[in-house]
């Protein structure tokens, strides 16, 4: 029997054929397995829940919850984000090698290899990126490198950083002792690391909160994402592919919560509580499907561009998770209200749906920012080839 999260995909399927019959079934499996692992979900707030959401990762990770070898693992990848997102998109790092794809595609062989092993294991990468003058600013980080007995060491503080007690590792951009933007991966059990944690308002599955390395030790030669000064374009590389699953995931949530509301009012009609479905609720529904199912292709194709290196790729990636992400949390905001008050409790996966939608606004970029960055690449592309618009206004 389908799952309700592939009973939406599966009109999708003729346009994934990168998806053979293996791929899908593992999806289906994937599908089927998570909807039986969180029947034992803790109840929230509950100081257990990152150690469940731990326990997943690691328990999907040991049934060998990944693309099967020679099927595209990228789409496979983001039709799992959404399978996920589906029950909760605290699960957002249920499977997958999630910011650990820096590492992966960045790091030297002997750095990547480790990583691989720890990442298939079931271990966890956060990424800290954003400072205090604004994450929309990367350019601008002050956190850097000085060379002390043949290695760096890294000081300054990064802010809203996600998995922060959780993470194995963490990529960090920083400023290498010339002063080019840098990223390296730093091992989480290093004791200059400090952490301060704070409790956000949606997404609290995973700890939150500030990131202080006084004189972290980072090995240029073993530890740096690409050579040192490739700092943005990394970032910018892994965005480019990292956005759409976001995406994806964030959909999921949204059809998990269409599925919960369509489900609610026709038990209520059945048992006589409605007479009959109003037409207001009946046009959201439809309205609702028809945009989360539109978006969801917008990120497979995002995410597509993104594997092959498509000029546009950034374009679509950066505009299509502002606008996914958004149509996920208004498709969830309209939504609610057709269940009432009970839908506004806090124990209610719907008004836990809306607090974390809330935050993946700002995370992974920042709505006004990426939107403004797709306009800035627009108008330049107008222009002829040689024109850029003043850089320091991206
Ligand atoms: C739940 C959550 C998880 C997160 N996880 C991580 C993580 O794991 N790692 C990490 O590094 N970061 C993380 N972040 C941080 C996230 O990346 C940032 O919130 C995001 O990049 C925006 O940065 P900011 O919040 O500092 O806002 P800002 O960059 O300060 O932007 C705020 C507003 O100011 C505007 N603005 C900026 N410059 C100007 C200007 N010159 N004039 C006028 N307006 C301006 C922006 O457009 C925006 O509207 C997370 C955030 C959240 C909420």
């Amino acid at each position: 029997m389908m799952t309700p999260a592939i009973t939406w995909l599966e009109p999708l399927r003729p346009s994934v054929p990168e998806l053979g019959e293996t791929a899908w079934d593992r999806l289906c499996g994937l599908s089927t397995d998570v909807t039986e692992l969180v029947r034992d979900a803790p109840t929230r707030p509950h100081p257990s829940r990152s150690k469940w959401l731990m326990q997943v990762r690691r328990t999907l990770a040991e049934q060998g919850h990944h693309p099967p070898p020679g099927a595209d693992a990228s789409v496979w990848q983001i039709l799992a984000q959404f399978c996920v997102g589906f029950h909760d998109l605290d699960l957002r790092d249920a499977t997958g090698p999630g910011h650990g794809a820096m590492i992966l595609n960045e790091a030297g062989e002997r750095t990547a290899s480790v990583w691989r092993g720890r990442l298939q294991q079931g271990d966890l990468v956060g990424i800290a990126a954003t400072e205090r003058h604004g994450g929309s600013r990367i350019r601008e980080i002050t956190t850097s490198a000085v060379r002390q007995d043949g290695r760096w060491r890294l000081r300054g503080e990064k802010c809203w950083v996600s998995r922060l007690a959780e993470a194995s590792g963490f990529v960090v951009f920083f400023r290498a002792p010339e002063g080019s933007i840098t990223a390296a991966v730093v091992d989480a059990s290093e004791p200059g690391l400090e952490r301060e944690l704070i409790e956000p308002l949606g997404l609290d599955g995973w700890s939150w909160g500030m990131l202080r390395l006084h004189d972290v030790p980072v090995d240029p030669a073993n530890d740096l994402l690409g050579p040192a000064g490739s700092g943005l374009d990394v970032f910018r590389r892994h965005f480019g592919r990292f956005r759409p699953l976001v995406t994806a995931t964030a959909l999921g949530t949204a059809a998990g919560v269409h599925t919960f509301v369509t489900d609610s009012l026709a038990a209520a009609c059945r048992s006589g509580t409605l007479r009959r479905v109003r037409d207001n609720a009946l046009i959201m529904l439809g309205r609702t499907y028809a945009e989360i199912n539109a978006a969801l292709l917008a990120a497979i194709s995002a995410n597509r561009l993104a594997s092959a290196g498509h000029p546009s790729a950034d374009l679509v990636s950066r505009t299509g998770k502002a606008m996914g992400v958004d149509i996920a949390y208004q498709a969830t905001a309209d939504l609610a209200p057709l269940l009432g008050a009970r839908g506004f409790q806090r124990i209610s996966p719907i008004a836990k749906a809306r607090g974390d939608l809330t935050a993946l606004l700002y995370a992974d970029g920042i709505h006004d920012t990426l939107y403004r960055a797709g306009g800035i690449e627009l108008i330049e592309r107008s222009f002829h080839p040689g024109f850029h618009v003043n850089p320091s206004v991206r």
